[in-house]
């Protein structure tokens, strides 16, 4: 197959739905670990076609969700100092921190920036040299490359006044701790695009010290019930292992440049994960011969305890312990337009997913499928 449509066959989505139901004896719950698979699983209705012997169980794959409210808060300290100018993904600028958003601060004088990528925070530090302009890079494996290349190429053009705040973060140790933390599932989807870079090498301690398949998977209808399918038959054959069912995108060794440059640039440390706390060796930091364009380094700012919001339950949800509609203020307080949490400001997060495709939007447009099958206009109805 090579085009989306193709991906999204109405007749051949219902086909594999229909396999997948038929094959199936016990009880499954499989978990995505990316907020591309949440969106899609939800968009087009995955979990209306199959069986409720199968249970689609979302998790920290969102990296807005994950990133920390300290972070969020330091950001928000930063903001405040004179001469600084912070340029920051959209979705987080609506995310609370302890006390406030950024959203709220840039209303208030300080100057926030929302740019696309760290390419553009560099060219805003390029041209306005007598300020200093603080990045704020969050996401996994991903984005890591990214940030990484703006550092080489901020320090190969000798610039001094960018500086990278990182929350980049890496998937298995999330991965690990939940099972650890006794979240019982019986295999992972494996994130698409954090495994074109690292490879499907990096699931393989997952599969070995916990017994559990890891199917990496690509984001149409199609691939996620083959997904689903291949970790079915891994359960029957009792044969857990790391299987790419993403070939179109995804290969073991990964993408070998964009790891080379982030292993230049980055070095592990401990990190601290929304619902998790702090994971061993789960974060990137700059290493020594990059110290000079951090942000932590450069500004030495401290942030008081951060206070989270008692009714917002996100960070169990990223731990797969509960889910959205478990919480209190699911789709009355919490809306996308007044998110409480990270998990609905995030188009990726799950309580955003959710409400978007669950409780709001029961009209699917056409190439949106499964029509039939969409149980969101089940759920909403009951509500
Ligand atoms: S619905 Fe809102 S308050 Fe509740 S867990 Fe999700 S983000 Fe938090």
């Amino acid at each position: 197959m090579e085009y989306i449509d193709e991906f999204r066959d109405k007749k051949l989505v219902l086909q594999i739905a229909e396999s997948i139901n038929s094959i199936v004896e016990d009880k499954l719950t499989f978990m995505e670990v990316c907020g591309g698979h949440t969106m899609a699983i939800y968009r087009f209705g995955l979990p209306s076609l199959l069986t409720n012997k199968i249970k689609l169980l979302s998790g920290p794959g969102c990296p807005v969700c994950v990133t920390g409210k300290g972070y969020i808060d330091k950001l928000i300290a930063l903001s405040k100092l004179n001469n600084v100018i912070i340029a920051t993904f959209g979705d987080l600028v609506r995310v609370p921190g302890s006390t406030t958003t950024l959203a709220d601060k840039r209303s208030s004088n300080s100057d926030i920036r929302v740019v696309y990528s760290s390419l553009k925070a560099l060219e805003i530090a390029r041209s306005n040299p007598e300020r200093k302009v603080i990045f704020a890079g969050i996401g996994f494996e991903t984005t890591a490359p990214t940030s990484a290349a703006t550092i080489l190429e901020a320090d190969a053009e000798g610039i001094n006044n960018f500086y990278l705040l990182s929350s980049h973060k890496v998937m298995p140790p999330a991965m690990s701790a939940i099972i650890d933390d006794g979240v019982e599932i019986n295999g992972y989807l494996c994130p698409g695009h954090v495994s074109a870079i690292t490879g499907s090498r990096i699931y393989e301690p997952i599969v070995s010290k916990y017994k559990l398949g890891c199917v990496i998977s690509g984001f149409e209808p199609l691939d996620m019930l083959q997904s689903i399918y291949m970790l079915i038959k891994q359960n029957k054959k009792n044969e857990p292992r790391v299987e790419i069912q993403y070939k179109r995108a995804v290969r073991p060794e990964g993408n070998l440049k964009a790891k080379q440059i982030i292993n230049e640039v980055f070095e592990y440390r401990d990190d601290n994960w929304r619902g998790f706390g702090t994971l061993k060796l789960s974060g990137l930091t700059l290493r020594k011969k990059y110290k000079r364009f951090d942000a932590e380094k450069a500004f030495n700012i401290k942030v008081e305890k951060t206070v989270e919001n008692p009714g917002c339950i996100c960070g169990q949800i990223l731990r797969g312990v509960k889910n959205p509609k478990d919480c209190r203020l699911f789709a009355n307080i919490c809306k996308p337009e007044t998110p409480v949490g990270a998990c609905m400001v995030s188009n990726e997060g799950a309580c955003a997913a959710h409400y978007k495709y669950n409780l709001v939007n029961l009209t699917l447009k056409g190439s949106d499928i499964p029509a039939q099958g969409n149980a969101l206009g089940q759920d909403a109805r009951k509500i």
